[in-house]
């Protein structure tokens, strides 16, 4: 038996790329064409190793997460997962706990899969992008069509039976301008209690853009491999300002009403770093390399973003998985995101909380003309600058043995004597009264307030 040195984190692709959407800004869906032949459906054999070797590289560990992700995994259909959970009880250690967990599009969720789900206790992952006429933007069907009423049934099933879910929201350029209302939406109309908030970088070589920053292709189907390449993003793409502005919007409602109600990933991850507790995101730690993906053929590739030949570390039909994650090409994948790192981050005042950003999106230059800036910097400084006084008190309170929820009437207090006329307290330059002094609203739902493209 093969045990890792530290825990890993493992997101399996049971149909690959293979999804019944076709989301316009979906990276993953052109990776389809690395295995040509293929039916893309996990095998009995793929599965039994994927199962057993996780839970044997964990031996010792008090908890081994088993992750599914796409694609869309549900088109596996409910008997693999039975299938799946029984091998993992019956591989793991007495008193070893299973953490299962599905991110999906939540269009095929039904009673059945919903009742299964909450049975096995899974952490359900659903992918929403906001309001309808946000939502329907980008993610759509394969004929075109917006897929928010199918998700919304699909979340219906999940609240009816208890399963718990959190919502994985994109960030784009139709609703990146559109914080406060996405949040209001997914807390007030959704009920989501964990919500992820994740930036689109599309990133493309600048040659392949049109005059509007579109891209010559209608599907991955006549587009090249995606690749992390290119130094021009797409018109869909957020950007830095509007990422930061963004995650700005959404903290200053949270902080005064739902600290302790409503986790959002990226303020979860910022207090870890400024207690200076190891973060659970990777994105925002000082390496990685301890998330990667494994494909349907049991692959393995050092991070869901780069699935490429580049970054394939094996199989592990042929190397045990606690082997091939501990080999040099994967160490030097982890800790080329610290060693990598230009002067700019190393000089940066909030380093300790942004770590440079995902390697992925490092392809501008900062100011002395260096390479490897993250594209999303302006934003990062912005948000992570934003919160330093919230953040210090929330570690003060937390050093005290108190709840960080205290924040909640400190802003309380503050906003009571605030003028309806000063300054917001965001950022924005807009008057109190015109900004977060007033609620915010979880904004219209029909598809024709948005441009499509
Ligand atoms: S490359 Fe980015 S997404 Fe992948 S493990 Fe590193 S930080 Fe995480
Ligand atoms: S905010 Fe910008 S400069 Fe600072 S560490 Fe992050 S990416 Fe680097």
């Amino acid at each position: 038996m093969i045990t890792a040195t530290e825990p890993f984190h493992l997101l399996a692709k049971p149909t690959g790329a293979v999804c019944n959407l076709d989301c316009d800004y979906c990276f993953f869906l052109s990776k389809e064409m690395l295995y040509p032949d293929s039916d893309f459906r996990m095998s009995e054999t793929v599965l039994g190793a994927y199962v057993t070797q996780l839970i044997e590289a964990h031996a010792g560990q008090p908890e081994v997460q088993i992750a599914w992700q796409g694609g869309e995994p549900t088109l596996m259909g409910l008997e693999f997962f039975e299938h799946a959970v029984a091998l993992a009880e019956r591989a793991a250690e007495p008193g070893q706990t299973l953490v299962h967990t599905i991110q999906t599009n939540g269009t095929k969720i039904d009673a059945a899969w919903a009742e299964f789900f909450k049975r096995k206790d899974f952490l359900v992952g659903v992918s929403i992008d906001g309001p309808q006429a946000i939502h329907d933007a980008y993610r759509v069907t394969k004929g075109g069509r917006g897929s928010f009423e199918q998700v919304m049934r699909g979340l219906d099933h999940l609240r009816e039976h208890g399963a718990e879910w959190n919502a994985l929201c994109t960030i784009h350029a139709k609703n990146a301008d559109r914080g406060r209302e996405v949040y209001a939406f997914l807390r007030d109309e959704c009920g989501a209690r964990f919500m992820q908030f994740i930036p689109i970088v599309e990133r493309v070589a600048g040659a392949d853009l049109d005059d509007d920053g579109g891209v010559p292709w209608s599907s991955w189907r006549d587009r090249p491999l995606y690749r992390q390449e290119g130094t021009a993003v797409t018109s869909r793409s957020v950007t830095g300002e509007q990422y930061g502005r963004f995650l700005i919007d959404v903290f200053e409602d949270w902080v005064r009403r739902d600290i302790g109600e409503v986790f959002v990933q990226m303020f979860d991850v910022a207090l870890a770093n400024w207690v200076g507790a190891p973060p659970s995101l990777c994105v925002h730690a000082e390496t990685c390399g301890r998330a990667l993906a494994l494909e349907h053929t049991g692959d393995l590739y050092s991070c869901d973003h780069f699935v490429d030949p580049e970054n394939r570390l094996g199989n592990i039909l042929e190397l045990p998985m606690a082997q091939l994650v501990e080999t040099e090409q994967q160490k030097r994948f982890g800790a080329a995101k610290r060693d990598s790192l230009p002067v700019q981050c190393l000089e940066c005042d909030v380093l300790f909380a942004c770590h440079g950003g995902c390697p992925k999106d490092r392809f501008i230059e900062t100011a002395s003309g260096d390479p490897g800036l993250n594209y999303l910097c302006d934003g990062y400084l912005a948000f992570f600058r934003h919160i330093d006084h919230p953040m210090r008190r929330m570690k003060a309170l937390l050093d005290a043995g108190r709840a960080p929820s205290e924040l909640v009437a400190d802003y309380a207090a503050a906003d009571a004597s605030r003028g309806r006329n000063d300054p917001c307290t965001c950022g924005s330059g807009n008057k109190w009264k015109r900004c977060h002094g007033r609620p915010a609203a979880a904004g219209p739902s029909s598809a024709d307030t948005i441009e499509t493209t």
